[in-house]
């Protein structure tokens, strides 16, 4: 087999993913964080936990039960997927727990797994690449490798090049997923209205109408007319009309 390059088996899977695929890998779809930068929401929380800012890390290892959820459904789903294609178990087991770990806590150590002394030097090889690395595809040389000659060794004439082609796809379609969870959240429930400002318009208007149009010309009085609460459960747009008027 002749030396594999970590790049080749990206740029292979790149050829294989979708358009959208491709987008969100290549981090062309922002974050709240970086929406917030932008301008284009008032908060850069995350709208699944909404307890912390939502960088691309954080969108991956989100700490919400239904992120949570999520992540372990994939993972085991990934684990069914190597076994099918007869991934060495060592390779098999140390994706599976170390994905598990990163997701769980960033900060984590290393799964204590015993490593027969074959694979140590393998493992040690694809940890250098870090787990966010990995997730995205980065496959070390001796990694691949290994599966390379634990596919002779069982005899079957599938390759570890394609192996690593076909984990990169599968584990991008894991981010996939998770992005399209989020984004269901994001735009399906009323997350995207506290993060977009609807509560703090209707902040505005509480504090507004309370202080009634003394301080407005009176064209504006027939605002103050309509009482608060038809105000604030009057329709997003209505209310959005409304602020710019206060
Ligand atoms: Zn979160």
């Amino acid at each position: 087999m002749k030396s594999f390059d970590i790049w080749s088996s990206i740029a292979r899977a790149r050829k294989q993913a979708t358009f959208t695929q491709r987008k969100w890998i290549s981090g062309d779809t922002p974050s709240g964080v970086e929406m917030h930068r932008r301008q284009h929401h008032d908060s850069p929380r995350c709208p699944i936990c909404t307890t912390e800012d939502e960088s691309p890390v954080h969108i991956l290892t989100c700490s919400d039960s239904r992120s949570v959820d999520l992540r372990a459904t994939l993972l085991l789903e990934l684990h069914e997927w190597l076994i099918a294609e007869l991934t060495c178990p060592w390779i098999r087991e140390f994706l599976f727990y170390g994905l598990q770990s990163w997701f769980d806590d960033l900060e984590g150590h290393e799964p204590g797994l015993n490593r027969h002394e074959t694979f140590a030097p393998s493992a040690q090889a694809q940890l250098s690449l870090c787990w966010h690395a990995t997730l995205f595809g980065f496959f070390h040389d001796s990694l691949v490798q290994l599966q390379h000659r634990f596919y002779k060794s069982e005899n079957s004439r599938k390759t570890g090049i394609l192996w690593a082609r076909k984990v990169t796809l599968k584990l991008w379609n894991i981010v996939y997923q998770i992005r399209i969870h989020r984004n269901s959240i994001l735009h399906e429930t009323e997350a995207i209205q506290q993060v977009s400002g609807l509560a703090k318009i209707q902040q505005a208007i509480t504090t507004e109408h309370a202080r009634g149009p003394g301080r407005l010309h009176r064209v504006y009085n027939s605002y103050f007319s309509t009482p608060l609460q038809s105000l604030l459960t009057s329709t997003v747009n209505n209310q959005k009309q409304w602020f710019h008027v206060i």
